[in-house]
């Protein structure tokens, strides 16, 4: 049985003040029947982690660099996020593949570091909405999952994030046989892939405009095993019916 997971992405959000959301999640929920992560960015992991590190909330963070280390000015490595007390980072999001040029092949290297440095890569994908106008969604998340996933990858240090990018920040979300399609299609190629053992125990999350008030309709969706939230993961006010809804 899948464990949910509710996933929160800060983006370029959050100063040492925000820090007291955490307080606030963890005070909501003192037992949570669900996973709860929050990644904040790099500027607040370490903090974050001290934070939470006897509240029932994982940190991740948001990117890593696919090398170990090296000259490789405003990059961090996946070990580094480790040692700060990150336990996942976030990788693929479509905001890094259009405004930082990554392809699906680093995102793997990526993902094969973070596997190396003992975090759970959670791995994002998702078609524009041209790709979806031409019918072409679920040849993009073939790609992006065959290309971006690595050998490495296990039930337990793989998540996957299906994000189309036309629901992210939009208000948009995808109807609910929209978002089951495409879960159901990664989770068969999970499992034609990997096998039904490792193919059945990943998580796959949905992303894109969840809101508290969509959160129902899209958890009742076969194949969804959470979300990975961006603006309503900011404040607690807004995660934590969320999180109620997944529990
Ligand atoms: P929003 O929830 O703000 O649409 O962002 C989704 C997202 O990109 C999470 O990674």
């Amino acid at each position: 049985m899948r464990r949910k997971l509710a996933a929160g992405n800060w983006k370029m959000n959050g100063l040492t003040a925000s820090l007291g959301e955490l307080q606030s999640l963890a005070s909501a929920h003192p037992d949570p029947l669900v996973d709860i992560l929050v990644c904040p960015p790099a500027t607040l992991v370490s903090a974050a982690a001290q934070c939470c590190a006897t509240l029932p909330i994982a940190i991740g963070g948001q990117d890593c660099h696919a090398e170990r280390a090296g000259a490789h000015t405003g990059d961090i490595s996946a070990e580094m996020l480790k040692d700060s007390g990150a336990c996942a980072a976030i990788l693929g999001h479509s905001e890094r593949r259009e405004h930082h040029g990554e392809t699906s092949d680093m995102v793997r290297a990526k993902a094969r570091a973070a596997h190396a440095a003992g975090l759970i890569a959670v791995i994002c994908m998702g078609e524009s909405l041209a790709q979806r106008d031409a019918a072409n969604t679920l040849d993009i998340i073939a790609a992006q999952l065959a290309l971006s996933i690595p050998d490495t990858s296990t039930a337990e240090n793989l998540v996957i994030a299906y994000e189309p990018i036309w629901a992210i920040g939009t208000g948009k979300v995808p109807t609910p046989a929209q978002i089951g399609e495409v879960h159901d299609f990664i989770r068969t190629r999970l499992e034609r892939r990997f096998g039904p053992g490792v193919g059945r125990g990943v998580r796959i999350l949905y992303g894109g405009s969840v809101k508290p008030d969509n959160a129902d309709t899209i958890f009742r969706v076969p194949n969804v095993d959470g979300a990975l939230v961006g603006g309503a993961s900011l404040r607690a006010e807004d995660f934590s019916p969320i999180i109620h809804a997944l529990s």
